[in-house]
């Protein structure tokens, strides 16, 4: 496989690159102590066009490719995941699907806002009782003739609070199971909506998380997306593509506390010599920095797969698996290297480890991405 990048792929990661360092890096400690929103920042990733990525110009977006992606996702990452996992639901789980099931009356009104960042999208699939089971949706679409009546919980809802438009899922006939799924476009104020209160979190604590409740919320018709019954397929589709973006998300973790950790090191001294002399040190990068040059082979894979319209289930689960985990060991040795400094705020390590940790969990858990490479091994 070809791994030369473009100019142009190389122009965004640059650019990226710098955004995170000028805009991100500055309040990113205050922001996670506080749980703040990054409401500013993500204002300027809308205008940098880093929330429409891949969507065509023809509706607002960058038309870029999933490389180009990917590769600003780890940078933005690297400094500010919870900058980037609002940029991974607008671009991988909101527009991506918007533009590739909606019709033209709801991309014209949602996507192109959307894309061009006046607006931010949320994805909702999780429920109380439907996580990595999501055929078991308990919320319910009842049909209505020219609308739907909406009634139901949804958890853990990325930009719950700040999307103004949310893909909601919802079981329309139950006798259908998972082919009696329906996904809408819900609008945030409509009546019978309300949002719950923001979930307090381990880690990405500026990302806006709460569970959303729908009671007897009235949707047109022409907000359904795809034919009746499609939602579920939607929703895999959707979740498929997403998940190269986690996998660059993890990457960009790592690769965040892995430059850290190794400046530190050389910076250091200990028994009279920077740290980086001890053979102990140099080990652990050298693990590092093997286990994120192989996710990001595995996340460039995936993203070429789906560049050039192939199947990248089984590529696209590895990467997450593989980089998830690696993010998990990068930042935990890390914070090893720096000692009793990375167990502090003030050298950002920290706060990686514990961002690190959600790559593992949604958009499919690690446990559910190995069921998914082993259904498509043994296929
Ligand atoms: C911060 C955050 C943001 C999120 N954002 C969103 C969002 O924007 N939209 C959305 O829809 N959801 C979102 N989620 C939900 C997330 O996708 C789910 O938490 C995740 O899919 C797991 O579901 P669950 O929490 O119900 O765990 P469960 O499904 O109950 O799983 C519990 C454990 O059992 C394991 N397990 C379950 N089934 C199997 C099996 N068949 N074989 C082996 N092990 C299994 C799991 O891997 C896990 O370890 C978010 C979650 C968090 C924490």
């Amino acid at each position: 496989m070809d791994f030369n990048y473009t100019e142009e792929q190389l122009a965004v990661q640059e650019a990226a690159r710098e955004f995170a360092e000028h805009e991100l890096l500055p309040g990113v400690i205050e922001r996670d102590e506080k749980e703040m929103f990054p409401t500013e920042q993500v204002r300027k990733m809308g205008e940098m066009g880093f929330l429409g990525m891949m969507v065509s110009p023809e509706y607002g977006g960058g038309g870029m490719d999933t490389i180009s992606y990917v590769l600003a996702m780890a940078e933005i990452s690297k400094i500010d995941a919870s900058c980037s996992v609002v940029m991974s639901v607008n671009n991988s789980l909101v527009c991506w699907g918007l533009e590739k099931y909606g019709t033209e009356e709801q991309k014209q009104k949602y996507l192109v806002p959307l894309a061009k960042g006046e607006i931010i999208g949320a994805f909702c699939l999780s429920e109380p009782e439907a996580g990595s089971d999501a055929t078991s949706q308990r919320t319910t679409a009842e049909d209505k003739g020219d609308h739907y009546l909406i009634n139901g919980t949804k958890n853990w809802i990325t930009n719950g609070n700040t999307a103004s438009v949310h893909i909601v899922f919802a079981q329309t006939d139950k006798e259908k199971r998972h082919h009696g799924i329906n996904a809408f476009i819900i609008e945030k104020g409509l009546p019978g909506f309300v949002v719950g209160k923001k979930e307090k979190k381990l880690g990405i604590r500026g990302s806006d998380t709460h569970s959303l409740m729908f009671t007897d919320v009235k949707v047109p018709k022409e907000n359904r997306i795809g034919e009746d019954g499609f939602g579920f397929s939607l929703a895999m589709g959707v979740l498929n593509g997403g998940r190269v973006g986690i996998a660059s998300q993890a990457l960009g973790i790592a690769e965040g506390a892995f430059e850290r950790a190794l400046k530190y090191s050389k910076e250091r001294k200990a028994f009279g010599v920077e740290i980086s002399k001890h053979q102990a040190i140099q080990f652990k990068l050298t693990d590092m920095a093997t286990a994120i040059d192989a996710s990001k082979l595995l996340v460039l894979r995936a993203a070429k797969l789906k560049d050039e319209g192939k199947n990248f289930a089984k590529e696209g689960a590895m990467a997450k698996l593989f980089a998830s985990q690696t993010a998990m060991d990068v930042t935990s040795e890390a914070i090893q290297i720096h000692g009793g400094y990375g167990y502090v705020q003030e050298y950002h390590v920290e706060r990686m480890y514990r961002d690190a940790k959600i790559t593992q969990i949604y958009e499919g858990t690690s446990e559910i991405q190995k069921i998914v490479i082993s259904r498509e091994l043994l296929r």
